[in-house]
């Protein structure tokens, strides 16, 4: 027996973001620093052009220096996003198109054959593909057949930092649905009791993860509960919505006969020992927030 069973919330944004340093390589750091400086470089490999520069061409050549292309070329195909238009353009002298954003074309003004050139970012970022903003029409960079480099290369970083950050979407399915819908919109914390051995799960579930009976009632839960366990935690990882040391610790709300894992904000970790000590009494403190997920629960404070 089930009531709401088209939940409301039938999914979260969520997102995953990973630090980590890009290690380029010669020809590719080369690459990126020289777009500070507007320079388009390529690869030589006997005669073959390679552009962006690789140590190795296709063909396993190796590399005998660089080239420097005019900021010239054609759109070879481009599709429209809700970000702009992305493109593949092919700089005079390569055989190979490049991905890019297009701009700055009024409306009707872009199709493929059309000449663009470079158009170089205003405030250069340093080995970053963005410091080549993008192609736009041509209306006059000076064109040259691929020619020595004058001056001194760049140098080329062995690292740079990098953030790739994916956007996505939960999905919460039927029970994670209605339980963080209630979160969201009435600060009501449910779960579902077995139909067996009568515990109440929490979160809820479709099966009792004890006697994989089939779950049936909601049941309120209150926002009050007790500590079954605690730790300090101290190291930092991504997602943490508290700076470390803080406490983490096992609820059980009462009501529930299950365990909810969640942050203790109002004990400072030093005392984390005898305040957040199993049977310590816990009371959920909302968040203005209304995200419809546990965050919506601030943190647990304790009360004496
Ligand atoms: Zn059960």
């Amino acid at each position: 027996m089930t009531e709401n069973r088209n939940a409301v919330l039938d999914s979260m944004p969520a997102q995953i973001r990973m630090p980590y340093t890009l290690t380029p390589g010669t020809a590719t750091g080369i690459f990126l620093a020289e777009l500070s400086k507007q320079r388009l470089l390529a690869s030589k490999h006997g005669s073959e052009i390679c552009f962006p520069p690789v140590e190795f061409s296709p063909r396993g050549e190796p590399s005998d220096g660089f080239v420097e292309l005019a900021p010239l070329g054609e759109v070879v195909a481009f599709t429209e996003t809700s970000d702009g238009v992305l493109g593949l353009v092919r700089i005079d002298g390569t055989d190979k198109p490049l991905a890019h954003r297009l701009i700055g074309f009024a409306e009707g003004q872009l199709e493929v054959g059309a000449r663009v050139e470079a158009v170089w970012a205003e405030a250069p970022a340093g080995d970053s593909v963005l410091d080549l903003a993008g192609f736009g029409p041509a209306q006059g960079a000076s064109g040259f057949a691929p020619r020595e480099v004058s001056g001194e290369l760049s140098e080329s970083s062995e690292q740079i930092a990098y953030t790739m950050t994916l956007d996505y979407r939960h999905a919460y399915g039927h029970y994670y649905g209605t339980f963080f819908d209630g979160v969201r919109s009435d600060r009501r914390l449910r779960g579902v009791q077995c139909t067996a051995c009568e515990r109440v799960l929490l979160p809820p579930r479709g099966r009792c993860d004890a006697c994989f009976a089939p779950t049936g009632q909601w049941v309120d839960v209150a926002s009050t509960g007790t500590v079954q366990a605690s730790s300090v935690v101290h190291i930092e990882f991504i997602g943490q919505r508290m700076q470390p040391p803080y406490v983490y610790a096992e609820i059980v709300l009462d009501g529930a006969s299950t365990r909810l894992i969640h942050m203790i904000g109002n004990v400072d970790p030093d005392e984390a020992k005898t305040r957040t000590a199993p049977g310590a009494r816990v009371r959920a403190v909302w968040s203005d927030r209304r995200t419809g997920s546990l965050a919506d629960i601030e943190y647990f404070e304790v009360i004496e």
